[in-house]
């Protein structure tokens, strides 16, 4: 499973629709400070769920969206897209079949939050399953943010272990037992 293309509309200082082509499993943004590089970071946890704004560095959600500049109206929605290259089905479940899998997240200014797969709409829970145990997801280690060495460095044995059981992919299962158990 590998993120191909990243696709952003009104999110933060992207107003105009712009698809970013992701050519390698290692990739480098640059660019003058201010040009937007930690916002595209911002997108990409966002549309995996993230849902508390401090992580994005805002106030509250509605941060996310485009809100005007000197000749250019607020957006009235932000959305972003994530495309990944499934071919080898690490995407399990339903989804298993597609080569490419597009996950999609809509905020809109009255506050609707939706989330698509493959333009179906979806819960935020379904995003968050078919990321679980991959290492992606808003808080996972596979997007590594400034700060976020220095965190693994510093943390405490218990928070240690998640990042552990997440590589392992034991967290899945521990999820999953946690449901159950609180039925
Ligand atoms: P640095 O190199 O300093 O880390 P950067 O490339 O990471 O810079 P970002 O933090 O991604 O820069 O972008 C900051 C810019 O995004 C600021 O100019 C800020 O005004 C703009 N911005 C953030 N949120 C919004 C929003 N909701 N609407 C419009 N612009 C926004
Ligand atoms: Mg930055």
């Amino acid at each position: 499973m590998r993120l191909t293309q990243i696709k952003l509309a009104g999110f933060k200082s992207f107003v105009d629709p712009v698809s970013f082509h992701v050519p390698g499993q290692l990739v480098g943004v640059v660019g003058p400070n201010g040009c937007g590089k930690s916002n595209i970071m911002d997108a990409t946890r966002w549309v995996l769920g993230e849902s508390k704004a401090s992580e994005l560095r805002g106030e509250s959600m509605h941060d996310v969206i485009f809100n005007g500049s000197g000749n250019r109206k607020p957006a009235a929605r932000a959305s972003v897209e994530l495309v990944f290259d499934n071919n080898d089905s690490r995407v399990a479940g339903q989804w298993s079949q597609y080569a490419e899998i597009a996950v999609k997240r809509v905020l809109t200014r009255d506050g609707g939050s939706s989330y698509y797969i493959n333009n179906q709409q979806v819960r935020r829970r379904d995003v968050q399953d078919i990321f679980m145990g991959t290492g992606l997801g808003p808080r996972a280690y596979a997007i590594i943010g400034q700060g976020m060495i220095a965190r693994i460095i510093e943390a405490k044995p218990e928070e240690l272990r998640v990042f552990l059981e997440e590589a392992a992919g034991v967290s899945k299962y521990k999820e999953r037992r946690r449901e159950t158990e609180n039925r």
